[in-house]
């Protein structure tokens, strides 16, 4: 896939596409009539496959800032490191990460820093390579951030089952047993362009990338949103939202912040960079 590159100041972000799927509006937002999803289907027919479901993107972000240089997220990883998700959850579908990040000029060794914005089974399928407790971590160089919230969230047997079968076991616990996982309480600076903050509700440690260099900003949100029309409609509730009035209010702060701050967004499920604008006082996601 060609890939789309954005430059925010002196931060070069590369999307890195791992997979895509067909996700039903029924199945994801179970409570939103079919009707309602009508404008959004004019108005964004790239994000939507047939008429009744979303074309889901599992997109990483390369992002260099400073001499270093971060990964956001590992995607959904393979039938090798994440067997469960990917055989049990989506049919099969494969990501393909690191030829991505091999096509874009990069090995896993360039890696220093894999920021997991949280730690669903869909955004850590690349974190290790082999499941089963067999594999080393795949970015052999880097420092795995998460916050300490999704830890206590998933980080037992029961827990890690809510999607009806356990990919911790395959691709995070095995982190800390390798030494290689920080788990953050809260906002932490990585460079002085570089800030992960709190964007809770999706899941309790849900955490956002905020640039901010040479005077232009622009956020990397993982799962705040999926999909352009809930920039629009913030009380939608995704199914796998863990506590949905919290992922409400997230999504308003953190677009009006972005509108404020002009700032380019991106979300993990949705392709490209957008910008909120207004319509007849509604937001809404614009494509740059
Ligand atoms: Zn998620
Ligand atoms: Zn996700």
């Amino acid at each position: 896939m060609l890939h789309s590159t954005l430059t925010v100041g002196k931060v070069e972000i590369t999307v890195l596409h791992d997979a895509e799927v067909a996700s039903p509006f029924s199945q994801s937002f179970p409570d939103v009539p079919a009707e309602a999803w009508e404008p959004y289907l004019k108005r964004y027919p790239e994000a939507f496959i047939g008429g009744d479901s979303r074309r889901t993107h599992f997109e990483c972000y390369l992002v260099r800032s400073q001499g270093r240089t971060l990964l956001v997220d590992t995607g959904l990883g393979t039938g090798a490191t994440n067997p469960n998700t990917v055989n049990q959850m989506f049919g099969g579908t494969e990501g393909v990460l690191l030829t991505e990040l091999e096509s874009a000029g990069y090995q896993p060794g360039d890696i220093d820093t894999v920021f997991l914005t949280h730690l669903h089974l869909d955004h850590v399928g690349w974190n290790m390579t082999g499941s089963g407790g067999i594999g080393s971590p795949t970015f052999p160089n880097a420092r795995y951030v998460a916050h300490e919230a999704d830890w206590a969230a998933f980080n037992t047997p029961k827990d890690s089952e809510i999607f009806g079968f356990d990919w911790w076991a395959d691709t995070v616990a095995p982190l800390r047993k390798a030494g290689v996982l920080d788990l953050m309480p809260g906002e932490t600076e990585l460079t002085s362009e570089l800030t992960i903050t709190p964007t809770p509700g999706h899941t309790p440690g849900s955490m956002s990338l905020m640039i901010n260099s040479g005077g232009e900003t622009a956020f990397l949100m993982g799962d705040v949103f999926h999909g352009p029309a809930q920039v629009t409609e913030t009380d939608w509730v995704f199914r796998f939202d863990m506590d949905s009035d919290q992922a409400g209010r997230t999504r308003r702060e953190i677009l009006d912040r972005a509108e404020r701050e002009n700032a380019v967004i991106a979300i993990c499920h949705h392709s490209g960079f957008g910008r909120v604008i207004r319509e007849n006082g509604r937001r809404y996601w614009q494509a740059l």
